[in-house]
């Protein structure tokens, strides 16, 4: 299974409020709130899985804080103003955009980029006052271009605002994170992510949902895979829990998920929910076939399902560090093996 494609190309410069995904939406307007008080940290950190939208979340506040338009209180962007006009073309003048530079599989952001940009940002604003930086994923910064963003992040310019987003602030150097204000993006509820995607992608529900598991019920990494690889990776999921389930080997079976251990992570945590959820009486989402469902949901306690979605938990969460895939997806397999052993089938391997 190839790598997710989990840093896409830049959000098109013409997005707006309108394309902003709704459990976005607050989060926008309490940032514009606080910067209306005068009360906007010049550094953000947006953090939050990926597929959640950090990025669209990050390239909308920065054509709203470049907006100069709309009366008193009317919603910003307002894709009508000069700002909004320049934003929308990508050519507006006080903003600028650091990304890995694409093609390599471990792009990184480099200093000369960064020196770039620092020196962009002393520059006086030419249009309304402010000048913004985005830059996504930021965990992607390396050593030296971090360092040579430090004076910038402690002590920027008057006007200058700083928007970094990543899904893996653990990958970020603590000098950093400790200069920026962090905001957490959590989740949406399956409905309204469900919802989002069946509109978004034009899915039937089926699809919707099987699309939503296997990204972990992240909506946009939901699209992504709806998009560009179909649910061919639900479907190998699918018989690797009938392989585990009747006894297979999760090393194995590890070997698929060697290059995407974060994507199998939240795949199998969203399947491991749903079957918690069904062991307790909700209704069939339709995550798994329901001859599937009922099998693992009888043949495994809800006590060791329960154990194994926290174990896969703390993995998901030590993949924020940089460790070796393989053994990651291996971890997670022989937990999910543990906890599906099939009666009678004698413990043979331990993580
Ligand atoms: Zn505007």
């Amino acid at each position: 299974m190839s790598e997710a494609p989990e840093h896409p190309d830049w959000v098109p410069p013409g997005q707006g409020r309108g394309q902003l995904p709704p459990w976005l939406l607050p989060e926008l307007d309490r940032l514009l709130a606080l910067h209306d008080q005068g009360r906007l940290h010049h550094a953000l950190l947006l953090t939050g899985r990926t597929g959640l939208g950090k990025r669209l979340l990050a390239g909308v506040l920065a054509r709203a804080l470049l907006c100069q338009g709309g009366e008193e209180g009317g919603q910003r962007p307002c894709g009508e103003c000069r700002g909004c006009r320049l934003t929308g073309g990508g050519a507006h003048p006080d903003l600028r955009t650091l990304s890995p530079s694409r093609g390599g599989e471990r792009g990184e952001i480099v200093v000369d980029s960064v020196r770039g940009l620092v020196d962009f940002l002393h520059l006086s604003a030419q249009l309304s006052g402010s000048r913004v930086a985005v830059i996504v994923p930021c965990d992607r910064l390396n050593r030296a271009a971090a360092n040579s963003l430090l004076k910038t992040l402690e002590e920027p310019p008057a006007g200058v605002f700083l928007i970094l987003a990543t899904g893996r602030p653990g990958r970020l150097p603590p000098t950093v994170r400790s200069r920026c204000t962090v905001r957490g993006l959590s989740p949406p509820p399956w409905g309204t992510a469900r919802q989002w995607l069946i509109e978004r992608a034009a899915a039937g529900a089926e699809r919707a949902d099987k699309a939503l598991a296997l990204a972990g019920g992240m909506p946009l990494a939901a699209e992504r895979i709806l998009r560009e690889q179909g649910l061919e990776g639900y479907e190998a999921l699918l018989q690797q829990l009938h392989r585990l389930s009747a006894g297979g080997d999760p090393v194995k079976e590890a070997e698929t998920w060697e290059r995407a251990p974060e994507a199998l992570a939240d795949a199998v945590s969203a399947i491991l929910a749903d079957l918690l959820r069904q062991r307790h009486g909700a209704p069939d989402r339709g995550l798994l076939p329901s001859t599937l469902a009922q099998q693992l949901i009888r043949q495994a306690s809800p006590e060791s399902l329960h154990q194994t979605f926290l174990r896969i938990g703390e993995h998901r969460r030590s993949l924020e560090q940089p460790l070796n895939g393989r053994l990651a997806a291996e971890a997670i397999l022989l937990d999910l093996a543990a906890a599906l052993r099939p009666v009678g089938h004698s413990a043979s391997r331990q993580a």
